[in-house]
């Protein structure tokens, strides 16, 4: 057995072959979740992302392959879990491999928890892979956001930054559980309307709002200068934020126009990484992604598990 990563995570056995999120199209690709740095056509993925790539990138091309359903790709046998890092992103198991993918042990509304597998070999996404990496608990940053919100509607309208897809449509989620239906652009609606399409009820409105409204709209929107939605809040007295996991180590506020940043993130912090690792029981650990050096170091010094970046 072979793992190397060649514009995607190659693993090999004799004439069995399986490409893990690889960067071109490939009939033997697995593509975990419907970022655009990961999506390609003909691949195999859940149908959910299946959807996202449709709207996303013009064509609904690729196999799909549901959860925990097992299937044969190249020869080998593999299976898809959720990864609980955006609407129907997966974790691939190909027989005593796992790979994580962008993934998140907290999880989301939209799109349910990793749990751990126990495995021989673990991949694992290191995006927060340094020790200050630590993420705030997600429960506290949600009450944060909850009732910054509430104040702020007093006010006047409010505004968040979210990347299009996935974050944008969890914080949709916490808005609508507040009893408030934000207006959104075109191109976030969109991607909404495949999660209604698979049973998640979100609720967002389209068009120019007339008086006082939240709304949610792309990050881009809060670079100066703002546009959009963001640009309505603020001739209204409103005000915006941001939400990013990197917000917890970095401030937004020089580079957008923003009243508030919020640490909300869709994958793992250093903390949950270390905890996955452990509870997965590996004989050995391959990072890839962000600090993949750092966190190889760390898994070895901390677990003694074997572990080295892939890249
Ligand atoms: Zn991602």
């Amino acid at each position: 057995m072979k793992i190397d990563y060649k514009r995607g995570i190659r693993i090999s056995d004799g004439d069995k072959e399986v490409l893990l999120d690889p960067s071109y199209q490939s009939d033997i690709g697995v593509v975990t979740h419907g970022h655009l740095d990961h999506l390609v056509k003909d691949a195999r993925m859940t149908p959910h992302t299946l959807d996202i790539l449709k709207i996303r990138l013009g064509e609904r091309r690729g196999k799909p392959v549901p959860y925990f359903i097992p299937q044969k790709v190249g020869g080998f046998d593999i299976q898809l879990l959720p990864a609980g890092h955006v609407f129907g992103s997966a974790m691939v198991k190909v027989g005593d491999i796992l790979y994580t993918g962008d993934f998140n042990t907290r999880g989301g509304v939209t799109c349910g928890k990793a749990e751990p597998v126990d495995c021989g070999t673990l991949i694992i996404e290191t995006t927060y892979g340094k020790r200050e990496y630590r993420l705030p608990p997600k429960e506290e940053v949600e009450k944060d956001i909850r009732s910054w919100t509430q104040i702020q509607r007093e006010q006047g309208p409010v505004v968040f930054g979210a990347y299009d897809f996935g974050k944008a449509q969890e914080i949709i989620a916490l808005l609508n559980a507040m009893g408030e239906v934000p207006h959104v652009p075109d191109k976030i609606a969109k991607l909404c309307e495949v999660y209604q399409k698979h049973g998640i009820g979100l609720k967002f409105k389209r068009g120019t709002p007339q008086g006082d409204f939240t709304g949610v709209v792309s990050p881009s929107s809060l670079k100066r200068p703002i546009d959009g939605l963001a640009k309505l809040a603020r001739e209204k007295d409103g005000s915006t934020a941001y939400l990013s996991g990197w917000c917890a180590f970095y401030h937004f506020f020089r580079s957008m126009d923003l009243d508030a940043q919020f640490p909300f993130s869709d994958h793992a912090g250093y903390d949950e990484l270390i905890d996955f690792v452990k509870r997965c029981d590996p004989d050995k650990v391959l990072t890839v992604h962000g600090s993949s050096k750092e966190f190889a170091e760390a898994v070895e010094q901390d677990i003694g598990v074997r572990s080295r970046s892939l890249k």
